[in-house]
């Protein structure tokens, strides 16, 4: 049996499923404002997994995410402890802001302080009625408002077999071996020794169907890999891919731009991506791949300045297999609406 763990002062017995409300700075109304947290806290001992979503108040897919994983059955038995925080940035949630109201990005201002800017407070109190229990973390992320990525997972992955295995298990064709920013969740986790998989999917202020699908699949995945939970029966077949590097694709000029690769999609090198030209229709330029590769995201906001960041492409050694693996992904997560009609656990 494992022992008893103590969140913002609430007692949570080994066999406990418990909502807390973490109390945070209120509103200037006066009206209060908590960060809610959800808590699994098994009989066994095992891993204590974070699953976080919305550090970006506007990026709501992980919001979802942390909904449907909550009604799956199999946390009654899990071993160690799961804690969700579906909405972490509260502020920013409310107001469907990247932001918070004094205008920083949280996920600059980790490991944060007591006394410091709002945001800088509210890192803290994740910093230290949080993080101290943890052994993992999968942080759930969205593009911003009007650009699109492919699923993906980001980690520091260099010289960590471990982590490797972990952001392989979340069954999503691409990972990117991504460095740390400082200032970022992932960063201050990571300092703390806490092994942080990032998953990124989908727009900001959307829904996206085969996103959301496959995050839960790819959190529940995880727990499996970290022993939390049984194997799912169902076998997966997506062999995740590590990119080596990737790169944005600018526009060189404004105007208005006419796509004409999704994300998912192979590139070849001087492929031609989109077409850009002023509103009659004249001064039309082509935008063209400087790579092969696969394109993980782009904008979808047809108006574009020069400079803009419109297509970012990763570039593997076995692109071939990423492009077949990529389309056997969709396959399997392409959305039917039934289940968007339901209270039911979805199937994943
Ligand atoms: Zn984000």
């Amino acid at each position: 049996m494992q022992a008893g763990i103590k969140i913002a002062g609430v007692e949570i017995n080994p066999g406990d499923r418990i909502s807390i409300d973490i109390p945070l700075p209120s509103f200037y109304t006066h009206s209060s404002v908590n960060m809610p947290v959800h808590v699994v806290h098994g009989r066994r001992p095992g891993p204590v997994l974070l699953v976080s979503a919305a550090v970006h108040g506007d990026e709501i897919n992980g919001v979802e995410i942390i909904r449907r994983l909550l009604t799956q059955k199999s946390l009654d038995r899990i071993k160690g402890t799961l804690i969700a925080i579906p909405v972490v940035n509260v502020y920013g949630f409310v107001s469907k802001s990247r932001y918070l109201p004094d205008r920083r990005d949280l996920n600059r201002s980790f490991p944060g302080s007591e006394k410091g800017s709002m945001a800088a407070r509210l890192a803290y109190v994740v910093m230290t009625e949080i993080i101290p229990h943890c052994t993992h973390i999968i942080d759930l992320h969205t593009g911003a408002v009007n650009r699109e990525n492919l699923p993906q997972i980001r980690a520091r992955l260099t010289g960590d077999p471990e982590l490797e295995k972990l952001a392989r298990a979340f069954g999503v064709p691409v990972i990117l071996n991504a460095e740390l920013l400082e200032g970022t969740f992932r960063s201050a986790a990571h300092g703390n020794g806490i092994d942080v998989l990032l998953y990124e999917a989908g727009e900001a202020l959307r829904f996206d169907e085969v996103a959301i699908r496959a995050g839960v699949r790819g959190v529940l995945d995880v727990m499996s890999e970290l022993g939390m939970r049984a194997r799912s029966r169902k076998q997966r077949k997506v062999e995740a891919m590590i990119a080596n590097t990737n790169r944005w694709v600018r526009a060189a000029q404004s105007g208005i731009l006419r796509s004409l690769v999704a994300t998912g999609s192979r590139v070849e090198v001087d492929d031609v991506l989109a077409y850009i030209s002023d509103p009659l229709g004249e001064n039309s330029e082509h935008l063209v791949s400087p790579v092969d590769g696969i394109i993980i995201g782009k904008t979808n906001l047809p108006l574009v300045f020069a400079g803009e960041a419109i297509f970012n492409i990763a570039s593997y050694e076995e692109i071939d297999q990423v492009a077949e693996n990529i389309d056997a992904y969709h396959e399997e997560l392409d959305p039917s609406t039934d289940y968007l009609k339901s209270d039911e656990p979805p199937l994943v």
